[in-house]
């Protein structure tokens, strides 16, 4: 439950907005950078997470990052893209919410990241909390306030 300035309590809940695992884009640890690009490519996001074989939150993979890996001196070190994996590039230290977490913790976070990886009590990722379901929401409570 969060308090609007207007004094109305508004119900948030991790779980009902964040976008569930099955429907997110991701990698896993051991996949090369080149498999990367082409799920960031297709899926037409800059950044997706990282995971590991048991399904656990290790990173997250940007096209930033990856073009960065391979620019060398002279020349884009396009060879890099199938030597390299995703662990050698990726970003471990990311925020992260848990299910039990409350909402307006990820709504915090969420001031200055695109999006919030949520995981369970063991680690293991559970989906994303996005500005856009949070815009949403908000958009959604004043529609019925205005009504
Ligand atoms: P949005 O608020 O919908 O624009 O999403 C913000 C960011 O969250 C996107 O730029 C992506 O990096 C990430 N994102 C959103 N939806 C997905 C998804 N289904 N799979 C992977 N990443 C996603």
């Amino acid at each position: 439950m969060m308090n609007l300035p207007s004094g109305e309590n508004l119900e948030m809940n991790i779980q009902d907005l964040m976008i569930p695992s099955e429907r997110v884009a991701h990698v896993q640890v051991g996949n090369t950078l080149e498999h990367a690009l082409l799920v960031l490519t297709k899926s037409g996001y800059t950044a997706i997470p990282v995971l590991d074989l048991e399904y656990k939150l290790k990173g997250l993979i940007s096209t930033p990052v990856i073009l960065e890996s391979i620019l060398g001196l002279e020349r884009i070190e396009f060879e890099k893209l199938e030597q390299n994996r995703v662990e050698d590039v990726m970003n471990p230290s990311i925020p992260r919410v848990t299910l039990t977490s409350s909402a307006h913790s990820g709504l915090e976070l969420l001031v200055n990241h695109p999006f919030i990886c949520v995981e369970d009590s063991d680690g293991f990722f559970e989906g994303i909390l996005t500005r856009r379901a949070i815009l949403k929401m908000f958009q959604q409570s004043l529609n019925s306030n205005e009504k």
